[in-house]
This record gives C-alpha cells, structure tokens and sequence, in this order.
C-alpha cells in the first residue's frame, strides 16, 4: 500500500506485546505508514519469555524485511506493574486460569486495554504519532469487552475529547479470525513474516516457548495455544 499521499498521518504506534497479534499489527503500521515506533507495557506478566519475544521479533525486523527497516522508529516500555497489584489475575498471579462467573477467564485484567491506549496516546503526542494501533479482536475472545469494536470507538472519542489532538486508533484485526490474521499476515510479509510469527512470537498462557508445533511454540493446551493453532490450521486448510 502506499505511503506517500499528503492527507496521511505522519505515523502510527504500534501497542505491541510480542504476540501473534501485535507483530502482525506492527506490518500492517510498517506497511501504511512512513513512521512507526512501538509501546509496550510491563505489567507484572508471569513470564519473561513474553518481554523477550518483544526483543526479538523488534531486532529481527530490520534484519528480515529491508523495505521496513526505515520505518521501524523507536520502542518504549511503560511500567504497568501496578496493574499485577490491582488486578490479581491468573496472567500476574498464581491464581489459576479458569472461566470465572461472570464468563470471562481468569487471565482478564478488567479495563487492561483502556490503560494501555491512554498511556499510548501521552507516548503517541510526545513522539507526533496520531494514529494507535492495537491487536484487539473481537471475533475470538468475545468475552473481553475492552476489545469490543464499541469500546474502542467510545475510547477514541473520550481521548481525542481529552487531549484535543486527533487520535486514530485502528484495530485492523477486530473483524478478523484467527485463520484470516495467518492469512493478512501472509498478505502482508510472505513467508517471511510467517516464519518470523512462527519462530519468535509468543501466545502461550503457561511461557511454554520450548514446545515447538507447526504454528509456533506453546503447550498446545491453553486457550491461546488453542486458538492459536485452529486459526493456523484452517489457514493452511484454505
Ligand atoms: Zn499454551
């Protein structure tokens, strides 16, 4: 897609955790627009690995996608961990990760994502970077309502109110399956950014990043794995 046209915004920020989700965000920003620089939150995840992917998959991209490589700006961590001390999760605790009463799995940090947008846009109007992007779909995980298509619109609204600066958040997955995230990943990087998805990122609730399967690595068990390997599996089906 081009680039270059006058009414397009200077740049994106990408949210970008290090999963299958955020690092196919961060082509599609790569892809649209002429500057890109990534957030990420530390929040008192339960395992590291999830911060190291994020390293990884941000070193690898200049390496392995040239036409991106000027593009790629900056990379900012916000320390979140206040959230693990709020929330007291399965993700930022030892609870277990179960379906709670109210339909939603132990792993949900109620108003997680409203957070992570507020504190993208304090980082998104120091660097000049009006457009957000987030991985956010509510096709999956129909239960966490801070990822609904509504909620983010509704925040949009409440952000561009509250600073006076135009914000866009863009959730290009919102719609989308897991089978057709494979599928705009494919569109947008080719085998490359397949491989790249595959080998460095991570999904897995449990940290399992040894166990190695077609779609990448996880235990194969948890929702995510789950999710993560049907998705892939329908893709190659297609
Ligand atoms: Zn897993």
């Amino acid at each position: 897609m081009p680039s270059s046209s006058a009414d397009k915004p200077a740049g994106a920020l990408v949210l970008f955790s290090g999963g299958q989700d955020s690092t196919t965000c961060l082509a599609y920003a790569l892809e649209r627009y002429g500057r890109v620089e990534t957030v990420g939150f530390n929040y008192g995840q339960r395992h590291a690995v999830e911060l190291e992917c994020r390293q990884r998959v941000l070193a690898a991209i200049p390496q392995r996608f040239p036409a991106w490589s000027e593009r790629l700006g900056a990379d900012h961590m916000i320390d979140l961990s206040t959230f693990g001390a709020i929330g007291e999760t399965a993700l930022t605790s030892g609870t277990e990760i179960v379906m709670t009463g109210s339909g939603l799995p132990s792993t949900f940090v109620p108003g997680r994502n409203l957070a992570f947008f507020v504190y993208a846009a304090a980082v998104g109007h120091r660097r000049g970077l009006n457009v957000l992007v987030g991985g956010m779909c509510e096709t999956d995980y129909s239960g966490y309502p801070d990822c609904r298509h509504e909620t983010l619109q509704a925040l949009q609204s409440a952000i561009r109110l509250g600073t006076e600066i135009p914000f866009s958040i863009e959730t290009p997955l919102m719609r989308l399956s897991k089978a057709a995230s494979w599928a705009l990943a494919d569109e947008l990087g080719g085998k490359a950014l397949i491989d790249l998805i595959r080998e460095e990122t991570h999904t897995c609730y449990l940290g399992d990043h040894v166990t190695k399967h077609a779609w990448g690595y996880g235990c194969g068990r948890c929702p995510a794995c789950e999710l993560r390997a049907k998705g892939y599996e329908e893709w190659r089906a297609s």
